[in-house]
């Protein structure tokens, strides 16, 4: 039951992405076969087209779908049933995913390009293997993923919102972590006003426009009195920094961005001591996707969660290179696909 299958996908590092008919193989034992409705755009997607990820490849990590075939061994799954992809490949093996940190699984990293067993279930035209972004590549109209790699969700959640649940404007979704955990003042910094406007409509009472500012550190302990938490979402180190440098006694700075690997930072590390500060990472957003999406489409439902909201703009998947376009120009709080 292989499909042909529009797709988008890096042929070559640091080239515009383009649109292609593939084939998606039938899945084989643990797997199944998914028919896309929704797929976020997705600067992980962006950063999997300029480094160093062996393409070709196909792109998409924020899928929402409809399963259409089971593949041997799949007990958990039937065709029908909504699924969202994850971007972690979680075994419930490991000792990461037994003791409750699945984002941190070790199947994730042999996840990466293939699937867990180190083979793909997708080729282009001429039969040359294709590879799949984090184990998904879900930027298709279908895509045969492992079971590890898909949460199931309640039939009654759109799934072009269920898409978002896997990821989706991390720095406003950060915004809306702290305004649903109560914190007391939201300040949201960037260097577009754009993009602070559209922070407030998430719930940052507060804003600072770092390029505005001689000592964006100083203007921020001046504004909080030394933050409780601050969250690096840029992936530079200068930022980590930043987040580090406005934290008051007993705070904690979470790195959530990606930087390059390069890239380094320094700290007083008396203020460690002394402060009893806190410089941690967190990566997929310390998310269990299997408790946590649930939670999500639950807090979506009671209108705690804003994800109408996070969509600017919609997309076929003919027009995936334009919707990367606009990612990069900053014009979308998130650009989603329909298939
Ligand atoms: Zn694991
Ligand atoms: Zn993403």
């Amino acid at each position: 039951m292989e499909q042909k299958s529009k797709a988008a996908v890096c042929r070559e590092i640091g080239k515009p992405v383009v649109v292609e008919e593939i084939l998606v193989e039938a899945p084989r034992r643990g797997e199944l076969m998914i028919k896309l409705s929704t797929c976020g755009v997705c600067h992980s997607d962006l950063s999997a087209t300029n480094i160093p990820f062996p393409p070709p490849v196909v792109l998409g990590h924020e899928g929402a779908g409809v399963v259409v075939a089971v593949g041997e061994g799949v007990s958990d799954y039937a065709v029908g049933d909504h699924v969202v992809s994850s971007f972690i490949s979680m075994c419930d093996k490991c000792r990461y995913c037994q003791t409750g940190r699945p984002q941190l699984c070790d199947q994730a990293a042999r996840a990466a390009a293939p699937l867990p067993d180190g083979t793909v279930r997708t080729r282009d035209l001429a039969g040359n293997p294709l590879s799949v972004f984090s184990g998904c590549g879900v930027m298709a109209e279908y895509a045969t993923l492992h079971a590890d790699n898909v949460v199931k969700i309640d039939q009654q959640m759109p799934l072009d919102r269920a898409a978002l649940i896997g990821c989706g404007g991390v720095g406003l979704s950060a915004i809306q972590g702290c305004h649903i955990a109560g914190a007391r003042m939201i300040v949201a910094v960037d260097t577009s006003d754009a993009k602070l406007e559209m922070a407030r409509q998430f719930g940052a009472a507060h804003t600072l426009n770092s390029r505005n500012e001689e000592n964006p550190a100083k203007a921020l302990l001046k504004l909080t009195g030394g933050a409780d938490f601050a969250f690096e979402c840029e992936g530079s180190g200068e930022v980590v920094a930043l987040a580090y440098g406005v934290l008051g006694k007993g705070g904690t700075a979470v790195v959530v961005g990606v930087t390059n690997p390069k890239d380094t930072t320094s700290i007083r590390t008396a203020s460690l001591t002394f402060g009893e500060k806190t410089l941690t990472g967190s990566y997929f957003g310390w998310a269990r996707p299997r408790q946590d999406f649930p939670r999500l489409i639950g807090l979506y439902r009671a209108g705690r969660l804003k994800l109408d909201e996070l969509i600017t703009r919609t997309y076929s998947i003919d027009e995936a290179p334009q919707a990367f376009e606009d990612m990069q120009a900053g014009c979308n709080a998130r650009g989603v696909i329909f298939f």
